[in-house]
């Protein structure tokens, strides 16, 4: 019956029109109506894009797919709010993935630098695909991997220091590339340092920025390049830290290294980086191969480790290798037996011009001479002679 079925239709299309009006959301079994579908271009990979941390990656907003979004409209159901939402969002990743693009990778001669930006950092990686344990990494995924290593560096130095979030303020921007060449135009633009042939070159202030390549003769490996972005990053963190100042040219060269060197050890317990002003120096397999706790062990039974009182008055680029051995020292003694908060306030009080000599005296009540006796104590009762 033909009128029959037109009522039909008439009535579901009445139906339809009613549920619209009074209740614009559709019933769509395809999406469950969402509206959209999780792209499906992305493979294992979707996790990483997903991470609550990523706020932008060029590999995801380069997918012919999604734009970025990481979702795609569903087709089966119309809605209008989250198409234009998704339109707009991929609209803003192509124009700050273009930006980007003219930015860095233009000045280089090649559009293929991975950029990744997290809650808190800038990254641009270029890195040359890593076995990382035994896994290889892709230079996208080596991109994420640093970015979480980042990320976390900068909770774990937060946490350590007994800061707030707001006490580490501005961003964190880091260009990781595989070439010499590529750092030799980039370094030196972004971080204001001019030195040619060098490994790294950093910013300490207003702008928080390191720029390094991986020199296979000392950065081989993910570990060596692991511990080099920490001992790195840790010096614009420390530099970031209010009040925002880089504290190594000012008589606190022990502190600027000490603390840079101590996060380096959580790594791998190994120390191999060393800074000369703001640029990184790597010298060969570095000083006793960079385990450091048990030459220091030696120097103070030997009586020869450097004085506290001859340390505390020296700039980063004064440091022989037994200082900043020793300096490593001195930042674990006062950070594990005097815990993080008074850490904080004498690294502050050295920010805000204090000579160590008096912060010490206010914040621990030693000084100088007095703080010998319990470091050394310390030192022999957990540091390993030789042999161990
Ligand atoms: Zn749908
Ligand atoms: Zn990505
Ligand atoms: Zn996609
Ligand atoms: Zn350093």
């Amino acid at each position: 019956m033909w009128w029959l079925r037109v009522v039909c239709v008439s009535f579901a299309l009445l139906a339809t029109a009613t549920t619209r009006a009074q209740e614009p959301v559709v019933t769509c079994r395809s999406c469950n109506s969402v509206g959209t579908f999780p792209c499906s271009k992305h493979g294992k990979d979707l996790g990483l894009e997903a991470d609550p941390m990523v706020r932008r990656c060029s590999v995801a907003i380069e997918c012919k797919v999604c734009g970025g979004a990481l979702k795609v409209d569903c087709r089966q159901c119309r809605r209008p709010d989250v198409e234009a939402a998704l339109a707009e969002r991929q609209g803003l990743l192509r124009e700050w993935l273009e930006r980007q693009r003219v930015a860095v990778d233009d000045a280089v001669g090649h559009r293929t630098l991975v950029h990744l930006e997290t809650t808190h950092c800038d990254l641009v990686c270029g890195i040359k695909p890593l076995m990382v344990g035994k896994v290889k990494f892709d230079t996208h995924q080596l991109a994420h991997l640093y970015g979480q290593r980042i990320e976390e560096l900068r909770e774990r130095f937060r946490t350590a220091f007994e800061l707030t979030d707001d006490e580490l303020p501005g961003r964190l921007r880091v260009y990781m590339f595989r070439d010499g060449k590529e750092h030799g135009v980039i370094g030196p633009r972004e971080t204001g340092m001019g030195t040619a042939g060098s490994i790294g070159l950093k910013q300490m202030g207003p702008e928080f920025v390191y720029s390094m390549w991986q020199d296979p003769r000392s950065l081989a490996d993910d570990e060596q390049l692991h511990r080099n972005i920490v001992h790195n990053v840790t010096h614009l963190l420390l530099s970031q830290m209010l009040p925002m100042r880089w504290i190594g040219n000012r008589s606190h060269g022990w502190l600027d290294e000490g603390i840079a060197h101590w996060f380096e050890d959580q790594v791998t317990g190994r120390c191999l980086n060393y800074c000369f002003e703001e640029v990184l120096v790597i010298p060969g397999s570095g000083w006793k191969n960079g385990k450091w706790r048990t030459p220091v062990r030696v120097m103070v039974d030997e009586g020869t480790l450097p004085s506290f009182a001859a340390l505390s008055t020296k700039n980063t680029d004064q440091l022989t290798f037994e200082e900043h051995a020793a300096s490593f020292a001195y930042v674990d003694f006062l950070l594990t037996t005097q815990g993080g908060a008074k850490f904080r306030d004498l690294v502050r009080a050295a920010k805000q011009g204090q000579a160590t000599r008096d912060a010490l005296q206010t914040i621990y009540q030693w000084n100088p001479l007095t703080i010998e006796a319990p470091f050394q104590a310390w030192v022999r009762a957990t540091y390993p002679p030789p042999g161990r």
